[in-house]
């Protein structure tokens, strides 16, 4: 029988949370749902381990995730705000290590919004250059005549700008080959599919300038896209404005990794909840699955965390290695208990625990 194999990083705080929840979705899957038998192999990663070994994203992890593994689910990690000497995101260095050049995130407010008519129907699909933009992480800090100052590079090459552009485009025309299969009615998007491209170029006529012209040129090197996708543009503070006014007016939106990282936690807050929110981060080659929320220390170890991010993320992961039915039915699970309200956590005005969320979306698969 085929075998599909999951690496698993819970990380810190409520990763370690989360990512158990998801494994419980994950072996509650039906063997005529889920084909392939799963194997799980647990690894470490985060602050809390670099604070025991001096690492925070081990070796022996990243040869496991290359040699064992055909994918792989995050939970969060505690970056401290302050500088710590020797520490760096293992996220981050995750996505950059593994060629993960997008950060697919669906922000989705639900069947039930749409059955019920309601207005903000939300449907976006946020794509996030996910290894270059301030995140190279090269800062440097000086000493003037009038203080300390300090400067951030921020990297944009054509190179990733058209690989966030082309994974932007392909799955615009994805996305609406699905629509098709959904009866008119149930459909949030109803019109053509449409790019949003996100940038600041009036200010950052360099970097953000060759982001714009690339993506754009992207699309008007595609007859595929030219034909199937309408495009638009924003600029980053004017597209926070919109989103929160007219969220329903955007498809498919792509970022340069900071503002795609932002908008996202700001679309999050318009589904109602950041435990609400997965993503997938892929390449050509391995995809990670990843809640967009962070480690959450506020809440973590009570047990009240939401599940569902990283169960959807699970789901993101197996629609990504080939077992779209199998997602399905986990995305259907999920809809359907949000649908029935009775079993929520804090952050969506329940009472329910991670635990209760989780075993009522098993008992539906
Ligand atoms: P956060 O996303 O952890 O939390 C923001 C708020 O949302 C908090 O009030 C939290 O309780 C709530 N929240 C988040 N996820 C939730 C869930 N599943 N269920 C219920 N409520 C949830 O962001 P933060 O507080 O700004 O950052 C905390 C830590 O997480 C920081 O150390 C930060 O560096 C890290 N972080 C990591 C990632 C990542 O691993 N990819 C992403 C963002 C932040
Ligand atoms: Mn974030």
């Amino acid at each position: 029988a085929k075998s599909l194999t999951i690496g698993l990083i819970p990380a810190d705080g409520i990763g370690r949370e989360v990512i158990p929840a998801a494994r419980q979705v994950l072996e509650a899957l039906s063997s005529d749902i889920m084909p392939a038998r799963l194997n799980f192999v647990d690894l470490d990663a985060g602050f809390e381990y670099f604070q025991k070994h001096g690492v925070a994203l081990p070796e022996q992890t990243l040869a496991a995730l290359k040699g064992d593994c055909d994918g792989a689910l995050f939970g969060a990690v505690s970056s401290p705000s302050h500088k710590v000497a020797g520490y760096s995101s293992p996220i981050v260095g995750l996505r950059k290590q593994m060629d993960l050049y997008a950060n697919v995130r669906p922000v989705i407010s639900g069947a039930a919004a749409t059955a019920s008519g309601q207005k903000r129907a939300i449907d976006m699909l946020i794509i996030r250059e996910n290894t270059e933009c301030l995140y190279i992480k090269e800062e440097e800090l000086h000493e003037g005549a009038d203080g300390k100052y300090a400067i951030a590079k921020r990297r944009i090459s054509e190179f990733a700008s058209r690989r966030a552009g082309e994974m932007a485009f392909s799955m615009a025309l994805q996305r609406d080959l699905m629509r098709q299969k959904v009866a008119a009615s149930e459909r949030t998007w109803k019109g053509r599919p449409k790019v949003t491209i996100v940038h600041k170029s009036n200010v950052l006529s360099v970097t953000d300038g060759l982001w714009r012209e690339t993506v754009r040129g992207v699309y008007a090197g595609n007859a595929k896209y030219r034909e199937g996708v309408d495009v638009e543009e924003q600029l980053v503070d004017s597209m926070v404005y919109r989103m929160f006014r007219e969220p329903q007016a955007f498809d498919v939106v792509v970022a340069p990794n900071m503002y795609g990282d932002i908008i996202s936690d700001g679309a999050a807050a318009l589904v109602g909840s950041l435990g609400l929110v997965p993503s997938a981060n892929v390449g050509d080659r391995f995809v990670v699955g990843e809640p967009v929320h962070g480690s959450a220390p506020d809440i973590a170890g009570q047990n009240i965390a939401n599940p569902i991010a990283a169960i959807r993320s699970a789901a993101m992961l197996l629609e990504r290695t080939g077992y779209a039915s199998a997602a399905l039915a986990i995305y259907r699970a999920v809809d359907k208990v949000l649908e029935a309200g009775q079993t929520k956590t804090p952050d969506l005005g329940g009472k329910s625990t991670t635990s209760e969320v989780t075993e009522a979306v098993c008992r539906l698969l």
